[in-house]
């Protein structure tokens, strides 16, 4: 309750518009700290007596949807080992129909905007009105990258395509896992149009229970805040008339792409043809090779990071072998039938 009070006081007169404290906590093994349930409710409650903020809490369960609603708590969210299970979704979507309490839905911990977009459906279809997303990156095996979990942006910004008036919060302390990384994670979250931010605060961060290495003082956490550049929406005629134009030259170009990419594939099917003719495979590591050596090569030639290329090219060589191989399939039950 002590750190609780001291948060509470730390961000009564600042930026901060929300204060989250898990009350029940999905913890990955067991005997860590799990939060202290029922109890830390009415804490929260004391929070948001202190602070003047609005408080939120994680539910996984209509038992604990069900008393986080009695201590008047004033946002709900979804965490991402429950929003990957659509039982769990359920469950919750149940519980809070005919309520009108604000729900934040976290990102499924796999990589599936599908199952994202299904558990918001899920709590729309409760009569929820008040939704937002959160971005908190996706579990991975691979130990290579710098940070906890992968941002994969292409994600978070399909699911703002498709639910264009849903806000989405960037919670950028799961994402990165260490505090060194937070700040510009944070100023990427605000350059790529989210509307807000997560982040995990405690007044001693290496003395917390949970995910101690991203956790930062209120201090820092306001500081964080102060030195976030907000990029303005463009007023001036001018400028938005220049976008206009270079949009236009970007469109033709990628028109110009697409039509390319249909002459490959028709050259990919003439190429299959003559394959499966002579009875050959369709799939030849050397030339594979040959097109990774000379497309990546080009690349640098023309100033083009080499892994842009290479994943361009997997994926052109990739569906082109789909085809040829799609390709040698029918003309084969075209054979058995005759
Ligand atoms: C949390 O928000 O503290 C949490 C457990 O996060 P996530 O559901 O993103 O793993
Ligand atoms: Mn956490």
């Amino acid at each position: 309750m002590e750190q609780l009070t001291q948060i509470a006081q730390h961000f009564k007169d600042s930026p901060v518009q929300m204060i989250r404290a898990g009350v029940w906590k999905p913890r990955t093994k067991p005997g860590s700290f799990e939060g202290l349930g029922e109890e830390a409710l009415k804490y929260l409650q004391e929070v948001k007596r202190i602070s003047g903020k609005a408080v939120c809490t994680e539910v996984a369960n209509s038992d604990q949807v069900e008393l986080a609603l009695k201590y008047g708590i004033d946002c709900l969210w979804i965490g991402a080992r429950s929003s990957v299970n659509p039982f769990t979704v359920q469950e919750i979507a149940d519980a809070v129909q005919g309520t009108k309490i604000p729900i934040m839905i976290k990102n499924p911990i796999n990589p599936d905007v599908e199952l994202w977009t299904g558990a918001i459906q899920r709590i729309q279809k409760a009569g929820i009105e008040q939704i937002a997303a959160i971005h908190r990156g996706f579990s991975s095996f691979d130990s290579s990258s710098i940070y906890r979990n992968k941002p994969i942006w292409a994600i978070p910004i399909e699911l703002k395509r498709r639910f264009e008036h849903i806000p989405i919060y960037c919670d950028i302390s799961h994402i990165c896992g260490k505090r060194s990384l937070l700040q510009s994670m944070a100023q990427r979250a605000m350059d790529l149009n989210f509307d807000g931010l997560m982040i995990e605060s405690h007044p001693n961060p290496d003395e917390a229970l949970s995910d101690a290495k991203q956790q930062i003082t209120p201090d820092e956490l306001i500081s964080l805040l102060s030195q976030l550049q907000i990029r303005e929406m463009v007023q001036d005629n001018d400028t938005l008339e220049q976008i206009d134009y270079m949009r236009q030259i970007m469109d033709s170009v990628d028109a110009e792409i697409v039509e390319l990419l249909s002459r490959r594939n028709e050259l990919g099917l003439q190429l299959g043809d003559l394959k499966s003719k002579n009875n050959m495979s369709i799939y030849q590591p050397k030339r594979w090779n040959e097109i990774v050596e000379s497309r990546t090569d080009w690349g640098k030639k023309a100033s083009l990071d080499k892994k842009f290329v290479f994943d361009i090219f997997q994926n052109i060589h990739e569906h082109s072998i789909k085809l040829q191989i799609e390709q040698m399939q029918a003309a084969e039950n075209l054979k058995q039938k005759k």
